[in-house]
């Protein structure tokens, strides 16, 4: 730790959802880590739920898990890819969990004689937690950056800013810094960025008693000194401190484009701790290999989610990290296995380069993926399966070459003749859903002269899982009979990484490797899916 106490930036935001907060709070992160501070990120969502585990991605978004098992928001997995850090479940704050936590301490009696209330119980509960995470790894941070989800100005936020505002009192206003993310729409009609909305966000956040220090604004149109005057006149913020968010070719230039506007030394200035250059010289060199690459690939992901781009958020961009890494751009055609037809599932995959089935639940689209699987076997087209789709390989492998009629996965079919997906009994006895599964990382022993050795280049490795069923053990001498390899195996037994000798690159595994991706240090194995696809093509 560098500085005497820990500061805290708190990030709000105002108008409407999806203005890239996450991406904001990322930026300022590395921003801050970049300038030799240690710094964490808390994001604090005000849903009931006690974490996302239990959310639809379709509705949320992908559910990001910590290396510690936290089930999180997917900010949490943008907040990692930026400052190459891990995040643990300290850095997630739900509504659900502070009010769960809350009731507990009610029920043995901690609060005897009190009436719990939202103020004081809910907010110091809240506080509590958010002090939480200036502990990393047993190690105090410089900086705490603290996004608080939601809009200003909803109902469910109303306890999180109140909050945040008891804390600047406690702590000092000097060692804090509220940053406010709004939205400034442009209009066609008359060709005008209207401020309005910001003005009136910022307002409220005042009646709420919070004064924003910086106010960032994203838009889609450039804009001039004079809408940055105005908006300067209306909140109360300095000039210097309205920065500008525009719609860039990459979320990993938002970082690059702070430091333009010199944001950095703002930060640094309101805080008033010293100003270091922040060096992003490795990050701006992938951003300029990015930019000249003209070579393109194309890859299917065969899901269940895919009308919505952030259910695969961390596929998406453990891609392009490994895109740059390989000097192509990697294009997604998203392939819904439910709703795409046999005929049609055929067609797409012979002009793909490259097949990824990725995690999922329930048994709506299982065919779907099972065919694409079998055709990239067939073709011999590069084929990366994670988690459910490491399963799918194996359930197509079990039908298709080892002759078990009709074998599936006992999510599938609890009656199957051939389980070659089950589940261990300490699983079946598991009733309640929260939480309940194989989460987190856990160590991979991989065994030498395979692919998965080759992808690593060392013994054991650690990844991140999320899932109930495993490959049934049994089912491990007809596999290997018929070109199976497993080169991973967890340190108790469980099947982890499964490749088919016979393949350019078919590779499953149980866990899910995009949650340990970067764009300064791409995943091994989606690495090591692109390169053989670019040395095929
Ligand atoms: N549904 C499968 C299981 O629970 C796979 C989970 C996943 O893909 N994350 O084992």
């Amino acid at each position: 730790m560098k500085l005497d106490t820990t500061k805290y930036i708190f990030i709000t935001g105002g108008v409407c959802s999806s203005l890239g907060k996450g991406v904001t709070t990322a930026s300022i992160g590395l921003l801050l880590k970049s300038m030799g501070y240690r710094v964490n990120i808390v994001k604090v969502d005000p849903y009931l739920n006690v974490d996302a585990g239990t959310m639809n991605p379709y509705q949320h978004g992908e559910v990001f898990v910590t290396f510690d098992g936290g089930e999180t928001d997917l900010d949490l997995g943008t907040y990692e890819r930026f400052l190459n850090q891990k995040m643990y479940k300290t850095s997630s704050i739900t509504a659900g969990k502070v009010y769960k936590n809350v009731i507990e301490k009610e029920r043995r009696g901690d609060y005897l004689g009190q009436t719990v209330q939202v103020i004081p119980h809910i907010t110091n509960e809240i506080k509590e937690n958010i002090k939480e995470a200036t502990l990393l790894e047993n190690e105090k941070v410089d900086i705490l950056l603290v996004e608080i989800g939601g809009t200003v100005g909803d109902i469910e936020s109303i306890p999180f800013i109140e909050a945040i505002r008891q804390f600047s009192l406690e702590i000092g206003r000097k060692n804090c810094l509220f940053i406010h993310v709004t939205l400034l729409p442009y209009l066609s009609s008359s060709s005008e960025i209207k401020t309005k909305p910001t003005q009136h966000s910022v307002a409220k956040l005042r009646e709420l008693g919070i004064q924003p220090d910086i106010i960032v604004c994203r838009s889609e149109k450039d804009f001039s000194k004079e809408e940055i005057k105005k908006i300067s006149l209306f909140t109360n913020v300095e000039e210097r401190a309205v920065i500008k968010s525009l719609n860039l070719p990459t979320i990993y230039e938002v970082p690059l484009y702070y430091l333009e506007q010199e944001l950095d030394k703002t930060i640094c200035n309101l805080l008033n701790i010293q100003h270091i250059t922040p060096d992003l010289s490795s990050l701006k060199k992938k951003i300029d290999t990015f930019k000249v690459i003209e070579d393109e690939i194309t890859i299917a992901i065969v899901g269940k989610y895919v009308g919505f781009r952030d259910s695969y958020k961390s596929i998406h961009e453990a891609l392009f990290h490994a895109g740059i890494e390989n000097k192509v751009k990697v294009k997604i055609l998203y392939v819904d296995s439910e709703k795409t037809s046999p005929d049609e599932i055929r067609e797409i995959i012979d002009k793909v380069d490259g097949v990824l089935v990725p995690g999922g639940f329930g048994r709506r689209g299982i065919e779907g993926k099972i065919l694409s699987a079998q055709i990239s076997r067939e073709k011999n087209i590069p084929f990366l399966g994670i988690c459910l789709g490491m399963q799918i390989m194996a359930i197509e492998f079990a039908r298709n070459v080892c002759d078990l009629n009709k074998a599936n996965s006992l999510e599938f079919d609890p009656k199957t003749q051939h389980p070659v997906i089950s589940m261990l009994d300490d699983q079946k006895r598991v009733i309640t859903k929260g939480g309940t599964m194989r989460l987190g990382a856990q160590k991979i022993i991989l065994k030498k002269n395979t692919i998965a050795f080759s992808i690593y280049t060392k013994e054991e490795v650690y990844e991140r899982h999320r899932h109930r069923y495993e490959f049934n053990p049994e089912y491990i001498p007809i596999f290997e009979e018929n070109g199976m390899v497993f080169s991973g195996f967890s340190e108790n037994g469980l099947v982890e990484i499964i490749e088919n000798s016979e393949n350019a690159f078919m590779v499953g595994v149980q866990f899910h490797p995009e949650f340990q991706s970067s764009i300064l240090d791409p995943n091994p194995i989606f690495n090591s899916f692109i390169k053989t696809i670019t040395e095929i093509i």
